[in-house]
């Protein structure tokens, strides 16, 4: 008997016309629901030839609200970043507070004054909106702010020193994560580097050795995310400042993170601010907006007004500029740092980052229960002791001292694939979990976990998942 059911599967065009299609139309727009029909209908008809029956009108609507949805979750969403490092580059770095947040909401929703002065009527400049406040907390007398500290760094030399030589310590020509390494910033923006000194040690003598008629500035790239230790000499920000203005250059130093309260005062580690980079000589600075500062992803630039002209006045400048909203929060987060004692409350990559370990415990012991019936049967599930990294190239040797839960599988065949099928269960989830595994355990630092409601709430979905 021939079953000739697959040929009364639904046209693409007939299912359209369904009125149960209508919504599906609003919502998600036509082009998408063919496609999403007709996969529907392909699923349908691979189901009649495995031997299935054929779905009806309504399963098929349904397979393709499935489908939708898939299509409908938005690319960039939540996550929870327990893997131990809190300035993650990968999981978009700090966390802003409420007040930048607010902030950026009436500058998206409401026309602003960007760039116009209500005092006077006339056109302003975006970027006065900021140099008082960077100026007041940093002690310089000018600054300028652009897309990262990358654009930074880059727009500085390429205003000052595009066609010149710069001499940089051998032992300062770092790569940060991938793509910004400081010898191809350099010639990307015109200028040529002069190496100097060696990678362990670098003197005074060398800077004055490296200076020609062609000398455009000097520069010291402060090395975030490395140490050198043992037989090493670098030279300080004040000998390099003196050496400069011995020879009427520009001193520049690129912090990289940089900060604008001293961290000890919570506990962390030591961490140059931008203002003693001032007071030791510099004549401009560049810093991240989004590393230890708590604030918009940006690249802040302070320092001699004559300098900061120059680099305004160079038309990249206009290439690179941030827009209203990173503004607004940018005002927000440099806002809090006029009363630094609210910091580690107001800031929240402060928060976590000088979170009492009493409380990352009591994190850990309230999830550890409800991770063991999940996942008890097949894992081992301890609290530990663990080292959480500041991140994004800050602090690198110093840790500070947190806890985890450990997942172990109890079978020890197959380690590497249980540990990666429980990660990638983890990551389904809908707001996915990021951990990360060493020495043949799942790693869940609990550093950043603050929301244990929604945290706990989402692993019944995981009682579905095969964990074997
Ligand atoms: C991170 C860093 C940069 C790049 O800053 P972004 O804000 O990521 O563009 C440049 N220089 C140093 C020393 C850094 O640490």
């Amino acid at each position: 008997m021939t079953d000739n059911r697959k040929f009364t599967l639904p046209s693409v065009d007939r299912l359209l016309r369904n009125e149960n299609c209508e919504p599906l139309l609003q919502e998600y727009g036509h082009d998408l629901v063919r496609d999403a029909l007709r996969e529907a209908i392909a699923k349908a008809r691979n189901n009649i030839v495995q031997g299935g029956s054929a779905p009806g009108v309504t399963e098929i609507l349904e397979l393709t609200i499935s489908g939708l949805q898939v299509h409908a979750v938005p690319r960039l969403r939540q996550i929870f970043n327990l893997t131990g490092t809190v300035l993650h580059t990968n999981l978009g770095r700090s966390l802003l507070p409420q007040e930048a947040i607010d902030a950026m909401a009436m500058v998206a929703s409401q026309p602003s004054n960007l760039e116009f002065e209500t005092a006077t009527g006339m056109r302003g400049d975006r970027d006065s909106l900021l140099e008082g406040l960077l100026c007041e907390l940093t002690g310089a007398e000018a600054a300028t702010v652009v897309n990262n500290n990358a654009a930074a760094v880059f727009l500085v030399l390429n205003s000052l020193a595009q066609g010149q030589q710069v001499p940089v310590s051998r032992g300062e020509l770092v790569e940060i994560g991938g793509s910004f390494r400081v010898p191809d910033i350099m010639s990307r923006s015109g200028c040529e580097l002069v190496e100097i000194g060696t990678t362990n040690r670098t003197h005074s003598k060398d800077y004055k050795q490296a200076i020609s008629d062609n000398t455009a500035l000097l520069m010291k790239v402060h090395t975030s995310n490395y140490e050198i230790q043992g037989f090493t000499a670098s030279v300080s920000d004040q000998n390099v400042a003196k050496i400069a203005f011995e020879h009427q250059l520009p001193f520049i130093t690129d912090l990289g993170s940089g900060t604008l309260v001293d961290l000890r005062k919570f506990g962390l580690p030591y961490e140059p601010t931008v203002r003693e980079s001032i007071e030791h000589g510099a004549d401009l600075v560049t810093f991240s907006g989004d590393k230890l500062l708590g604030g918009p992803q940006a690249g802040l630039i302070v320092g001699k007004k004559e300098l900061i002209k120059t680099i305004k006045a160079n038309p990249l400048k206009r290439a690179l500029r941030v827009d209203k909203m990173t503004i607004a929060a940018l005002q927000e987060v440099l806002k809090l740092y006029r009363n630094p004692k609210q910091l580690t409350q107001k800031l929240p990559t402060l928060r976590l980052l000088a979170r009492p370990l009493v409380e990352i415990s009591e994190i850990a012991e309230l999830i550890k229960p409800p991770l063991e019936s999940t996942f008890g049967a097949a894992y081992e599930v301890d609290v530990v002791d663990c080292m959480s990294q500041i991140g994004s190239g800050s602090l690198p040797v110093e840790q500070l001292a947190s806890k985890a839960i450990l997942l172990k599988p109890k079978k020890h065949k197959g380690v590497g694939k249980q540990l990666q099928q429980i990660s990638a269960g983890l990551r389904s989830l809908p707001c996915p979990v990021i951990g990360r595994i060493t020495d043949d355990t799942l790693v869940l630092d609990v550093r950043c976990l603050e929301n244990t409601t929604q945290f706990l709430d989402q692993l019944k979905l995981l009682d579905k998942l095969e964990l074997s």
